[in-house]
């Protein structure tokens, strides 16, 4: 199998399962009980959320574990919109956001909000400035994420981050940093954002565990889930002990050579960006910063079929976010491309293994395809 769909999620190295293994069968106790088996789960917890921290730029105080990515994003946009529920009723944020963020801000228009959505242009980039501008005095938060999941874009977070503390100091800013956590250069501190939301399964990790930085500017986070005291207070629900510990391994290996990993994976896209220009009718979307997305378009051929046709030869890539199976997705309606080109946008993510022979593998492929079929548009 050639998978070329890091962005989806990522393949879990042995050592991640082992750690994750061990706690499961051995040390499997439950961090709130009040034996020596409970007593050193929770420290272990401790350390390693202290892991996790450190790689983040933060503190383990800052940080709290979620159940996964979502769930990050929907707290911080609760949470922010709860601190400063007497300032206003206004939220600014892209259109290309992840589901997550977006479902969050329809819903908060349901409960009478009003959110202004940033546009991207058709390279998918969005100045700070034009965030700035739609900030308003009775703006409560600003959600926008780091890297775009299905175009690979670095957004200027730590540019609007401090445009907004002059422009309207009251309200929080949130960033989505899933795609961009142990991907690009990221550290809690320096980038300024209030809450920042990642998740395990993209580095390697596990799926179904994430965590929230929450910054010294929010003040009593209002947790999303009512019950225990788990994570000092913030998140009730017993600890999902095996896969923290999955995810503090994924941490741990990932940092170990991350300046190696992701100078890989930005030669692996380089070369990809050249070796698909051999195929007629494929053209590159935007640059994407990040080293490990690409987005491109076989004008006319739709998606769908190019990634079903590569999926039956055993060549995993996507036709845009996993999160959108089927239905054209919200970030390349975004760009207003022509009809024939967002009809045809697909989406390469790498991962530190991933070889230029997978790169050939799948430029040979999207060539057959190309070449065998009509275009259907
Ligand atoms: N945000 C972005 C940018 C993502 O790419 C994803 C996952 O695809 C998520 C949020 C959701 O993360 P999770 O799958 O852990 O809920």
């Amino acid at each position: 199998m050639i998978y070329l769909d890091h962005a989806a999620t990522t393949p879990v190295p042995r050592e991640v399962a082992d750690a994750m293994y061990q706690v499961l069968a051995g040390e499997f106790g439950n961090p709130s009980s009040q034996y020596p088996m409970g007593l050193e789960m929770k420290k272990q917890v401790e350390r390693w959320r202290e892991t996790v921290a450190a790689a983040l730029g933060c503190s383990g105080a800052e940080l709290r574990f979620t159940s996964c990515g979502t769930e990050g994003d929907n707290w911080a946009i609760a949470a922010a919109c709860w601190q400063n529920r007497h300032g206003g009723r206004h939220v600014v944020t892209t259109a290309v956001e992840h589901s997550a963020v977006l479902e969050s801000c329809k819903w908060l228009e349901r409960q009478g909000f009003t959110v202004t959505y940033i546009a991207p242009d058709a390279a998918g980039e969005i100045p700070a400035e034009r965030v700035l501008e739609a900030v308003r005095p009775d703006t409560v938060l600003v959600s926008v994420m780091l890297v775009n999941n299905e175009l690979g874009t670095v957004y200027p977070v730590a540019e609007i981050a401090r445009g907004l503390r002059e422009r309207n100091p009251k309200a929080l800013l949130h960033t989505d940093a899933v795609q961009g956590f142990l991907k690009i250069p990221l550290e809690a501190k320096g980038l300024g954002a209030d809450f920042i939301t990642i998740s395990a399964h993209k580095i390697g990790g596990p799926k179904g565990i994430g965590a929230l930085y929450i910054g010294p500017r929010v003040r009593n986070p209002k947790p999303l889930l009512a019950g225990g005291s788990q994570e000092g207070g913030l998140r009730a629900g017993t600890e999902a002990t095996a896969q923290i510990a999955g995810f503090a391994k994924a941490v741990e290996l990932r940092t170990a050579d991350l300046p190696e990993a992701t100078a890989r994976m930005a030669d692996v896209k380089a070369y990809a960006r050249e070796a698909l220009s051999a195929v007629p009718d494929l053209e590159l979307i935007g640059a994407g910063g990040a080293p490990h997305i690409l987005a491109a378009s076989l004008r006319g051929w739709p998606s769908q079929n190019i990634v079903n046709d590569l999926g039956a030869q055993d060549i995993c890539i996507s036709a845009g976010s996993a999160c959108h199976q089927g239905k054209p997705s919200h970030v390349v309606a975004a760009l207003g491309l022509p009809k024939r080109t967002a009809a045809g946008v697909i989406r390469l993510s790498f991962g530190p293994e991933t070889t230029r022979e997978d790169i050939d593998a799948c430029v040979q492929a999207l060539r057959r395809h190309h070449d065998s079929r009509m275009p259907m548009l």
